[in-house]
């Protein structure tokens, strides 16, 4: 999985394509005078001037051409190094996208959407914490116990009150059973509280990634990460989003930062398909979009179709 650049200026040239993934960078003193002519070239189609024009040669007026480039698209400076980020953005910029004004995309977007995304953790992990103190006190009361809470317990992470029935994939609301889940949303908040940890940049998985993280993270926030009302050129797979979905990304890539098998193919089940309603309990309490859409669905209060659950979908309300 690496970043493909399509704008057809570079498309077909090998070394430009390997910059694009870091596989090194282009910079001061780079030999291959092809791409570094190709990434001029670029430079100047997108508005970042080089006087002496695409020359081939890699000095100094390239490297502050690549700098007004990483301000303008609002990555970290550098010493003016073309790699990921800015290959990536140029691609963009050549196929007809512009960063939209203020901070509406990537990580800058991201940083507003925190406050959002931690008010669900944190309504999340109180009615975690209230059926926990209810098992502690060995006096849980399933039968007045908050049903919001009851019915997002059973959807998501496939957990049914003791002593009720429950299918093969489900099990019962134990202090075993919840505190795995606790766990997961307090170190989430932690890492949603870190800022280090939510980075502006270009995704490695590609250009129409809006979000990844591995585990240790840091969580990358791509182009893609954008309420498309500022951005109607489509660089994504995603049709429309909004607020409440970029706070289900966050949520689910922090997930992925602190849940090392969160990214296995058996737990890492979209909201939206027929297999998240049939996932084992034991998957479940590793799926990053059951930690998401839990946390929606106890913010909102209610429950949605599965097509409309709390993420990325057409036609749910923003
Ligand atoms: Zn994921």
């Amino acid at each position: 999985m690496t970043v493909t650049l399509l704008a057809p200026l570079w498309a077909a040239n090998a070394r430009i394509q390997n910059a694009a993934n870091n596989a090194p960078p282009l910079q001061a003193g780079a030999t291959d005078k092809v791409a570094v002519g190709l990434l001029q070239t670029a430079l100047i189609q997108t508005g970042f001037p080089i006087p002496a024009g695409p020359t081939g040669n890699f000095g100094t007026q390239t490297a502050a051409a690549v700098r007004a480039a990483e301000t303008r698209f609002g990555f970290k400076l550098d010493a003016g190094i073309a790699g990921r980020e800015v290959l990536g953005a140029l691609d963009l910029a050549m196929r007809g996208w512009s960063p939209p004004a203020g901070a509406h995309w990537g990580g800058l977007l991201a940083k507003t959407v925190v406050p959002l995304a931690q008010r669900k953790v944190g309504k999340a992990i109180t009615a975690l914490q209230d059926v926990r103190n209810m098992l502690s006190f060995g006096a849980f009361d399933f039968v007045t116990a908050d049903g919001v809470t009851m019915v997002a317990l059973k959807t998501h992470f496939k957990l049914v009150a003791p002593g009720g029935t429950r299918a093969g994939s489900e099990e019962f609301i134990t202090v075993s059973t919840i505190d795995p889940l606790l766990g997961n949303f307090r170190a989430l908040q932690r890492t949603l509280a870190n800022s280090a940890m939510l980075r502006h940049s270009i995704c490695t998985l590609g250009l129409d990634t809006a979000a990844e993280a591995a585990f240790g993270g840091p969580v990358l926030f791509g182009p893609p990460y954008s309420d498309f009302k500022h951005d109607p050129v489509a660089v994504t797979n995603i049709d429309t989003t909004g607020v409440n979905s970029l706070a289900a990304m966050m949520m689910h890539e922090g997930i992925h930062v602190i849940d090392r098998p969160s990214g296995d193919d058996a737990i890492h089940i979209s909201e939206f398909t027929a297999a998240y309603e049939t996932q084992s309990a034991t998957n479940a309490r590793h799926n990053p979009s059951a930690f998401a859409t839990f946390a929606a669905h106890i913010d909102e209060g209610q429950d949605r179709p599965r097509a409309q659950r709390y993420g990325l979908g057409a036609g749910r309300p923003l």
